[in-house]
């Protein structure tokens, strides 16, 4: 299958509109992201708030490590490197570029990391996709 990088860099380049604005949504959703509420720290701060501001942090860090996928992704293209594994340098499964535009990792290389940082964080099963 012959891969239409321009096509990939479309793509990539929407997803990474609709996580930039996902980001977004999420900061305006926080309670705490306003200068405001850091300033004051009130004692016996509601506790739905604060769950919600925890679950903020982690979707957060999970659209960042997203979104330095698809600056990586972006910039393979620009390189001309667009499709190669960033670890074993072979090229990635064209199936898995359309199922997942933004990879820089072939579909060996991206479970060998898994599991490597799986094993750091014990007790944590991945959630199969
Ligand atoms: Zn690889």
């Amino acid at each position: 299958m012959i891969i239409d990088i321009k096509k990939f860099g479309t793509l990539i380049e929407e997803s990474r509109e609709a996580i930039l604005s996902k980001m977004r949504r999420l900061r305006r959703e926080d309670p705490f992201s306003t200068e405001d509420r850091a300033l004051i720290v009130e004692p016996g701060t509601d506790a739905a708030q604060l769950f919600s501001h925890e679950k903020t942090v982690v979707l957060e860090g999970q659209l960042k490590r997203d979104l330095g996928e698809i600056e990586k992704a972006l910039e393979k293209i620009k390189k001309g490197t667009y499709g190669i594994c960033e670890n074993c340098k072979k090229p990635i499964d064209a199936a898995r570029l359309l199922a997942k535009p933004a990879a820089i990792y072939c579909m060996k290389c991206e479970r060998e990391l898994e599991k490597d940082a799986n094993s750091k964080k014990e007790g944590s099963k991945f959630k199969k996709r």
